[in-house]
């Protein structure tokens, strides 16, 4: 079996439009005549690991276990997230409908008007200003690396720090300009 890259992309060609139980069913008929999973995947235009998934799972069951198993909690609503993703650092935190909505939320334009609305809007809900850490926390776009203690997540949405700072000069300039007082997020995480 030639190992040609072009023989790959004809398979796909070959095999649009093609369901997965058909894949499945060549896949098992190519491995009763004795070829290996990299044989097959060349002929169907697949990945050996996927032709692995046709032959130890051909109904997909495993599959969609493991997906229903990935599944996590929405952050915004409390549903149930879709788990394609697996349970790594790409599993979505929202379910499909709270990540439009909030996709929506993050298209603001960040005006001094905005920022200081969003500022007072968040601390109306938390009742203490906002710090940088929490609009850090509060930017899905921002991994915080390592976890702080002393934040607040799941409030209404803030401007990044960087945003604030470009508009304001600094984030404390921006918190105060919303008439609020500015408590650097240190001295809320020390007094719990
Ligand atoms: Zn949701």
């Amino acid at each position: 079996m030639a190992t040609n890259p072009q023989v790959k992309v004809e398979g796909w060609l070959a095999t649009i439009g093609e369901s997965r139980p058909v894949l499945v069913h060549r896949a098992t008929r190519l491995r009763a005549e004795g070829l290996t999973n990299r044989e097959i995947g060349e002929i169907l235009g697949r990945s050996p690991k996927t032709v692995s998934d046709y032959l130890c799972d051909p109904f997909g069951i495993q599959a969609r276990e493991r997906k229903n198993r990935y599944r996590g909690v929405c952050v915004d609503c409390g549903g149930l997230t879709n788990g394609n993703e697996g349970r790594g650092p790409n599993a979505p935190k929202r379910c499909r409908r709270c990540a439009i909505a909030e996709a929506k939320r993050r298209q603001t334009k960040w005006t001094q008007e905005t920022i200081t609305a969003a500022l007072r809007e968040w601390a109306e809900w938390a009742d203490c200003p906002p710090s940088s850490l929490d609009a850090m926390a509060s930017a899905p776009s921002i991994r915080v690396r390592r976890p702080v203690s002393g934040f607040l997540e799941g409030g209404p949405p803030l401007p990044s720090p960087g945003v604030a700072k470009a508009v304001f000069g600094s984030w404390g300039a921006a918190v105060e300009a919303a008439g609020l007082r500015y408590e650097p997020f240190w001295r809320r995480a020390a007094t719990g």
